[in-house]
């Protein structure tokens, strides 16, 4: 069998979980030997720091998930400590390391304010190709018709390191038109109870969006290439929406 990453025949010992088990997924899984143990292991490096590095910690504590290995979710973003109850309570999390900074409009009289985390400062590498990986399993497994379409050349040099330039993605819930359910029947079902939304929307022969929704926490990116034309039809048309990485922005302010 060939891995659908690297294209190298395989016989990979490991199951590979398209949407991470740290997310409390458990059933939606890639079918044996269609991700080679290698890719496997590249991909469990930069899972790791999306899942425990980045505003996803706060959702998956806030959700109480267990993890891979049976514990509460526990993560690190920048100078705050996130960890989700031990007994796997939902809404009971613990945050350390809060200063006034992380406020927003605090209230000295009522000691009161809005709690500002950085949303993907140093893990914005990690999560694009943590949406992607999941991008192309949940494709390949629910939607093989569309996965034939398409190449994925440039995806799957940037998933086996090849390359190594950024790949951008917005954090959006709007969307340009009506995207579709990328799993189907029970595997949907079951996903959204673990509160993930997996969606795609083909917008022209370079653009495949896909929407990877966790919880509060939407990012939508193109699975066929880099090209910005469609975040600057998305940021025009939805101004809460923001670009990651960051240099990306700054590219689209020169043009
Ligand atoms: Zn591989």
């Amino acid at each position: 069998m060939k891995c659908i990453f690297c294209d190298i025949d395989t016989e990979a010992k490991s199951v590979e979980h398209i949407v991470s088990e740290s997310f409390g997924n458990k059933d939606y899984v890639m079918q044996k030997g269609k991700v080679c143990d290698t890719c496997n292991g590249r991909f469990s490096k930069f899972e790791d720091t999306a899942l425990t590095n980045s505003v996803f910690i706060m959702e998956r504590a806030r959700f109480g998930v267990v993890t891979k290995k049976g514990n509460n979710a526990k993560g690190k973003v920048n100078n705050l400590t996130i960890a989700g109850d031990k007994e796997f309570r939902p809404s009971y999390l613990t945050v350390k390391g809060l200063t006034l900074d992380n406020f927003e409009d605090f209230d000295h009289l009522t000691q009161t304010g809005h709690i500002v985390i950085a949303s993907f400062d140093k893990s914005e590498v990690a999560t694009s190709k943590l949406v992607l990986k999941i991008g192309l399993e949940s494709i390949y497994v629910s939607q093989r018709t569309l996965f034939k379409k398409y190449v994925f050349k440039e995806l799957k040099d940037f998933l086996t390191s090849k390359t190594n330039n950024d790949w951008p993605f917005l954090t959006t819930d709007f969307e340009i038109a009506k995207f579709c359910s990328v799993p189907r029947f029970s595997d949907k079902f079951r996903l959204k109870k673990n509160h993930c939304d997996l969606k795609y929307l083909e917008v022209d022969e370079q653009t495949l969006l896909f929407k990877f929704k966790y919880g509060a926490i939407p990012i939508t990116l193109n699975l066929i290439n880099r090209n910005l034309d469609w975040v600057k039809k998305t940021l025009a048309q939805d101004e809460k929406a923001i670009l990651y990485p960051e240099h990306f922005r700054n590219k689209l302010v020169k043009r």
